[in-house]
């Protein structure tokens, strides 16, 4: 018998859906915008609008479904289907797998969406050989997912992994989650963009200043990026922070977990000529030695792409074991 999976990476501004067959190759995939403003419901009209049109564009028949995967923000409970809040999608309480499963009449089995990413380097990105990683995305925030032996470590209440909140300096700034020097606060793109505005501000000897008033007074990554790479002295100090601060919390968990690998992806990652070095000096410093000697640290293969490969490897589950 025929056996394919959904796959459906839930996002604050666009779902992104995909068939894959048993291999998990990706047979058709399909992209809408999910209107979380309007309701849990119009998203699971526009979840079901994205089924139809993979299913229609793969010739795949419905009753050949056998699970679909989704990953969600969160924090989410995987059995009891919920996410209980994601404030990119202004929902809390949202019974999520109990209104997909009632609509598209396949089972249906939920994620956290860094969770499934780093679940999807390990099936099918840059830790296929692997069995025990650590997945860590620095972009606008900082998250993770952590393998062992093959499967995604939850935790007693599926909250395990949130790596970007392990402090860092408790005299650092105030996280978006209340705490003060969390990862996420002083290592993100976020924080990236902080130390360039406040570089600004202070009105320092900055090629910044030119760019950020090139840019209609914003300031994004790229920019300070740019501005690294013509040799801005403030720009490299921001990233050479960024990067020490990185490398001391891989080195925290590297001491903590001793995995065979640590994979970073990421929006950030596209700076990695940049925050890679002082990174890889802070975690060399600060790791013990037999440990950051058995550790490989890989950029993540697959880009935009996790999440939804991630829903897949979800839908698969047992199946990847065999
Ligand atoms: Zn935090």
């Amino acid at each position: 018998m025929a056996e394919f999976f959904l796959g459906v990476d839930l996002g604050g501004t666009k779902i992104l859906t995909v068939v894959a067959d048993h291999n998990g190759i990706i047979l058709a995939s399909e992209k809408r915008p999910t209107e979380a403003e309007q309701g849990p419901e119009k998203v699971i009209d526009n979840i079901y609008a994205t089924v139809l049109d993979v299913l229609e564009k793969s010739s795949v028949r419905p009753r050949d479904i056998i699970k679909m995967g989704v990953g969600s923000p969160g924090p989410i409970g995987i059995s009891e289907g919920m996410i209980y809040m994601a404030p990119n999608l202004y929902w809390e309480n949202v019974p999520i797998v109990k209104l997909l499963e009632e609509k598209v009449k396949i089972p249906v089995i939920l994620e956290n969406d860094a969770n499934a990413a780093a679940l999807a380097e390990k099936w099918f990105g840059a830790g296929k050989d692997v069995d025990n990683l650590l997945y860590i995305t620095v972009s606008t925030g900082i998250g993770g997912g952590i393998i062992i032996n093959k499967k995604i470590y939850h935790g007693v209440n599926d909250g395990a992994g949130e790596v970007g909140h392990m402090i860092i300096d408790p005299a650092g700034p105030r996280c978006g989650c209340g705490n003060p020097g969390c990862l996420e606060a002083i290592a993100s793109g976020t924080a990236i963009n902080r130390m360039a505005g406040e570089a600004i501000r202070q009105d320092k000897d900055t090629l910044l200043k030119e760019l950020f008033i090139n840019n209609q007074e914003k300031i994004d990554g790229m920019m300070i990026a740019d501005a690294a790479r013509r040799g801005d002295q403030i720009a490299l100090q921001i990233w050479h922070k960024a990067g020490r601060y990185l490398g001391i919390g891989l080195a925290n968990l590297i001491n903590i977990f001793n995995p065979e690998m640590i994979v970073l992806g990421g929006g950030v990652m596209n700076a990695a000529d940049l925050i890679f070095r002082p990174m890889e000096e802070s975690l060399k410093e600060y790791s013990f030695e037999s440990n950051y000697k058995s550790v490989r640290i890989c950029q993540a293969l697959l880009g935009e792409e996790a999440g939804v490969r991630g829903a897949i490897a979800v839908a698969m589950g047992e199946r990847l074991l065999r």
